[in-house]
């Protein structure tokens, strides 16, 4: 499906202003439970990383602090059956940074992109500035599906690349089945695409093993893979990675340079004195065990208080939920009533998170980031304004 100019109804600063209210509940944010920010740590890091060096204070190279790469391409052999090496990770400034560099790397006006429908309201922002011709493909419980994604590639060669989320996706919640990664990395090496894999959300696995990365299965560096601490640490961190074949890391390290000449020092090396220090592994369990518990209290909360026709998706991760609603409901129009005084609830619309906005029902929750007392009553509150429609 090709992609309107149409504009979102929604935008990331409209959702974010209603959020802003103290009075409003907000399953709208992806934003991490600040109680569970390891402070402590974090600022004994700070502190030694300034005791080390003042060249902490200094410029530094574009790539990156190289502990830190060597730091996360070993993360990477163990957790994401990733073969990397120092050479191929940059760091960015966030996720978000990293997708930025890919699609100047990758896209040009007029290009074709695939995207999974829905997707990453940051990535469509991005992408969104080349105005490229939008394929969307659809997800199931098993993530995007590789067969009408093939379908596509075959269809419009000028579909430059393939964006997807395969872990507790951003904003169903779903994930990439195994069988999947490996035909999409074997699609991308037939028809010579760059897949970017983007994946925050992957070590906040609350039950069973991670499956291996999409990356775990490319032959011939056509798959980027990138992930970030703003989700396992702190995002003021903004501090992601990419990994890659060298010549994409080189390229890709020349418009960082271009971009902002270099990723703070300070924060590189006060987190590689955190990964030294610490159990990283350890603190993620901890968010695991806190997310897992705020989830199921949604999920209660939703089958108690949601009318039976509102489908809550149930993922094994990550940050979100997805609400389908029928097809005849606009949930854009629904959160203009949900923020009035009798509701004061907010979440992230359909409308929000399709390229073109192209469908509107639907909504994504977050449950991270509120209490289990006030997900309960934002929940309540929410059924009350969806039976009312
Ligand atoms: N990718 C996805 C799927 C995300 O959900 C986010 C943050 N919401 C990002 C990338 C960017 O995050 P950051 O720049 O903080 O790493």
């Amino acid at each position: 499906m090709q992609k309107t100019t149409e504009k979102k109804d929604t935008d990331l600063n409209d959702i974010m202003t209603m959020a802003d209210n103290p009075e409003v509940i907000a399953f709208s944010g992806g934003l991490p439970d600040p109680a569970l920010f390891p402070e402590k740590a974090l600022a004994q890091a700070y502190q030694k990383a300034i005791s080390q060096d003042r060249g902490v204070f200094q410029y530094h190279s574009a790539q990156g602090n190289l502990q830190l790469r060597q730091q996360l391409a070993n993360r990477c052999q163990k957790d994401g059956q990733i073969n990397a090496q120092a050479e191929n990770v940059l760091i960015t400034q966030g996720g978000q940074q990293a997708i930025t560099l890919i699609a100047e790397m990758v896209l040009s006006k007029g290009c074709g992109i695939a995207v999974e429908s829905p997707t990453y309201l940051g990535a469509l922002n991005v992408f969104d500035q080349y105005q490229p011709n939008y394929y969307q493909i659809p997800l199931d419980e098993n993530g995007m599906e590789i067969d009408k994604l093939a379908e596509q590639l075959e269809l419009h060669p000028e579909i430059k690349l393939i964006y997807t989320v395969p872990d507790f996706q951003n904003p169903t919640g779903t994930s990439m089945s195994l069988t999947r990664r490996k035909q999409l990395a074997d699609l991308a090496a037939k028809y010579q695409v760059y897949v970017l894999e983007d994946s925050p959300y992957r070590d906040l696995t609350y039950t069973g093993s991670q499956l291996p990365t999409i990356k775990s299965f490319d032959q011939t560096g056509h798959v980027i893979f990138i992930s970030s601490f703003s989700k396992i640490l702190s995002p003021a961190l903004r501090t992601g990675w990419v990994i890659a074949a060298s010549d994409v890391i080189g390229k890709l390290t020349e418009l960082k340079a271009a971009s902002d000449l270099c990723s703070p020092e300070i924060t590189q090396r006060s987190i590689c004195c955190y990964l030294t220090d610490n159990s990283l592994d350890q603190h993620i369990a901890q968010l695991c065990q806190n997310y897992q518990k705020k989830q199921k209290v949604m999920l209660g909360a939703i089958k108690d208080y949601f009318p039976s026709w509102a489908k809550a998706t149930s993922p094994k991760g990550g940050f979100f939920i997805w609400v389908e609603l029928p097809e005849k409901l606009d949930a854009g129009k629904l959160l203009i009533e949900s923020v009035l005084p009798k509701y004061q609830v907010c979440y992230v619309p359909a409308s929000a998170v399709y390229a073109g906005a192209s469908k509107k029902n639907g909504f994504r929750l977050s449950y991270v980031g509120n209490s289990p007392d006030k997900i309960v009553e934002g929940i309540k509150r929410l059924g009350t304004c969806l039976k009312h429609v």
